[in-house]
């Protein structure tokens, strides 16, 4: 199965942490897509905690979107039990990439490539803009 650590601020939402930002385009849809699909692993991976960590949360809870784990490995995980210390998810969703984040659409398709950690076709990032429309249409219909 495969495991998607996804970041929150600058990720799902604009960046304007400690407060929740917009939705970035298709970001919850994708991740819901990308669930459904692929039967996904997705576990949420953020450096909020506490209430904040909490309205994130409830902000994708809110619009469908349910965590296989949230800031852990698995539900229950507890901090001693964390050998390595790293989360052991095959691919990280993260504005802080190397490269910056991919639009929603393309992450799709690099997931639907079967091999994620590929890097996103030059072509298809290129292309983006122009067929925005008609690309989200494909995906979502
Ligand atoms: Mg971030």
């Amino acid at each position: 199965m495969l495991t998607i650590a996804v970041d929150f601020d600058g990720t799902i939402v604009t960046h304007e942490y400690p407060r929740i930002g917009k939705e970035i385009p298709f970001a919850i849809d994708t991740l819901l897509k990308i669930q459904k699909d692929f039967q996904a692993c997705l576990i949420l991976w953020t450096v909020r905690e506490g209430r904040e960590l909490d309205e994130a949360v409830e902000f994708c809870n809110a619009k469908g979107l349910e965590f296989f784990a949230v800031n852990n490995n698995y539900i229950e995980e507890k901090e001693s039990d964390k050998q390595p210390r790293k989360l052991k998810a095959d691919v990280f969703i993260d504005d802080r990439n190397l490269g910056g984040l991919p639009d929603w659409g393309v992450i799709y398709q690099m997931i639907a490539s079967g091999n994620p950690l590929k890097p996103a076709p030059t072509q298809l990032i290129s292309d983006y803009p122009v067929k925005k429309e008609g690309f989200f249409k494909k995906i979502f219909g």
